[in-house]
């Protein structure tokens, strides 16, 4: 249809060619502004954020025409928070039985009120470590974020996480017509790894997600967990990631399986338990970053069905508090990564408060959430840091968080790819 020049301009206006040229400008004022790489703040702070970029950060930056100040008081500005170890398609309930009673259909909604909540307590990264079940469902939930269809984090996404038969994952049963592994994609071998890992990532996968270890067993303050991958087939699976610029993350915990893991090259150490020296000593060289996830475990300790079950719980948190402060010490790299999903999605911000309170500084653990978050997410140059050039991830923490690291737990204001989402 053509319309006169004249109703064109009104119905479509010039104001949408003046915005694409000149992009919206917003200025964030606050009391404080986290430096996360120093470990310290400076006083005021600002962001000059012009489209959905930082323009400018510092204590006090240019103020253009038009740009609309935000005020947000006694407050510190920080980079978006970054969770490395979440399950959107995970809710709090029995998670073997969700995963079989609940369509991939109807766990994607609800996989994508997890991403919003998450979202709106701040975080505005993620990297989720299988989708348990629901296939490449969580590429659909990253592609719909994208695309800005729905709230959510940017995320890194696996698809399923990938498990030998009778591993971690198998919950199956034991009749062979029924013999479907319900929260994983099977692989045996090097070839078969191999193959799940070029069909996820046809289907959209940025990484892939191993378990290399099976059940934890704490008895007598030993600790035990079977290996489920040789080294040389992780080996293959990390070269086939490299293969696709991709990555391999591993559920590992305990030995031989995490030092498997290691040598073969692997991105991430996820829970993270009773680890070798050789192991923290390579991990350490290779710059391998180990994500705790305490907070999971704290959450099934303090809800277990029975007063016993409770204490076990608790008794095998506090050795991994115990093993976390040996990984301190020998120099290992920290992600942070909450597992959530099965504890309420919003709510893992914690994961920052426990490992605190189990020996890492407010500043480390704030550095480890933001910046070594943005690494292993493989964004290290575009979030993480509130400097002139990176994505406008930003939130807002009352009070400080270096002088009280439950403040992150609190966040008040969020801005993701420059649009405030939650004020
Ligand atoms: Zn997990």
């Amino acid at each position: 249809m053509r319309l006169p020049f004249s109703l064109a301009v009104v119905l479509l206006g010039p104001v949408s060619l003046v915005a694409q040229a000149v992009p919206h400008a917003t200025v964030l004022h606050a009391a404080r502004m986290l430096d996360a790489a120093a470990g310290k703040t400076i006083s005021p702070g600002e962001v000059l954020v012009e489209g959905n970029r930082i323009r400018e950060a510092g204590a006090h930056v240019a103020r253009p025409a038009g740009a609309e100040v935000i005020d947000l008081g006694d407050a510190t500005l920080m980079p978006g928070l970054i969770d490395a170890h979440t399950h959107l398609f995970l809710h709090v309930g029995n998670e073997a039985g969700q995963t079989v009673d609940e369509s991939v259909p109807q766990r994607t909604l609800i996989a994508a009120d997890a991403a919003k909540a998450d979202l709106m307590a701040g975080f505005t990264a993620e990297r989720d470590m299988g989708s348990e079940g629901a296939g490449c469902a969580d590429v659909a939930v990253r592609n719909a974020i994208n695309s800005g269809l729905i709230p959510g984090p940017r995320m890194r996404v696996s698809c399923n996480a990938v498990d030998i038969t009778g591993g971690h994952e198998d919950n199956s049963g034991k009749n062979p017509e029924q013999h479907l592994m319900s929260n994983a994609d099977r692989a045996d071998t090097a070839d078969d790894l191999i193959r799940v890992m070029r069909e996820q990532h046809k289907q959209g996968a940025d990484f892939t997600k191993i378990y290399e270890t099976g059940p934890d067993r704490l008895r007598d303050r030993v600790f035990n967990t079977p290996f489920q991958y040789t080294q040389s087939d992780l080996a293959a699976a990390v070269a086939e990631a490299k293969r696709t610029g991709s990555r391999v993350a591993v559920h590992a915990t305990g030995e031989p399986g995490t030092g498997y893991a290691v040598a073969a090259g692997v991105v991430s150490v996820d829970h993270a338990d009773n680890l070798s020296p050789t192991t923290m000593k390579l991990m350490k060289e290779r710059g391998i970053f180990a994500v705790p996830t305490f907070t999971i475990g704290q959450y099934f300790a303090d809800h277990a069905e029975t007063p016993a079950s409770s204490a076990r719980r608790h008794e095998t948190e506090a050795f991994h508090a115990a093993e976390f402060k040996k990984q301190l010490a020998a120099g290992v790299p920290f992600a942070v990564g909450s597992d959530v999903g099965p504890f309420p999605h919003g709510t893992q911000a914690h994961e920052m408060v426990l490992m605190h309170q189990y020996g890492m500084s407010a500043a480390d653990v704030l550095r480890a959430d933001v910046i070594n978050g943005a690494k292993l997410l493989d964004w290290e140059n575009e979030i993480g840091q509130l400097r002139a050039g990176f994505l406008a991830d930003i939130v807002a923490v009352p009070g400080n968080p270096l002088e009280d690291i439950g403040v992150v737990e609190r966040v008040s204001f969020v801005m993701k790819d420059g649009t405030v989402v939650r004020r």
